[in-house]
């Protein structure tokens, strides 16, 4: 319930806050549990390496970065996300996770704009976790200043 809040609050809060950004200081986090379980790629430097297989919706999240020309990171838990959006060259956060973790995110990097995705996990939690690939098209669309 309070981390529901806290999202809320953010995305309040957000539409207040000027959070466009070039593509080159946006940075979009995504949890490892998205990448296929039987991945073997080490993407915590970004997705461009991502062979695009189709096995999970990195592959999206793959040409999306190479359309749009974002930084992006796949980390394996809170200090991981951290410590990526401490980069002075970020200034605006694209965050792909559960409710539980987008709240804990949000309250880390509270002086940088984080736009949250929720992720869904149809196969339950932190395993082949799944993402919208459209919502993040169109907060991009808002988001990014060509
Ligand atoms: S789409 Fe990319 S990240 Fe996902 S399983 Fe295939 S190679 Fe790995």
């Amino acid at each position: 319930m309070l981390d529901r809040f806290i999202i809320f609050l953010n995305k309040a809060i957000g539409k207040l806050r000027t959070s466009r950004a070039k593509p080159s200081e946006i940075l979009v986090l995504l949890p490892h549990c998205i990448q296929n379980k039987d991945c073997d790629l080490d993407l915590t430097s970004g997705v461009q390496i991502c062979r695009r297989c189709g096995r999970c919706k990195i592959r999206e999240v793959s040409l999306l970065q190479e359309e749009y020309g974002f930084r992006s990171a796949v980390v394996g838990g809170g200090q991981q996300a951290v410590q990526a959006t401490k980069d002075k060259g970020v200034k605006c956060v694209v965050a792909i996770a559960c409710e539980k973790e987008l709240a804990a995110g949000i309250l880390s990097v509270l002086r940088k704009p984080v736009h949250t995705i929720r992720n869904s996990q149809p196969f339950g939690p932190c395993v082949n976790t799944d993402m919208d690939a459209d919502s993040l098209r169109e907060m991009l669309q808002k988001i990014v200043k060509r």
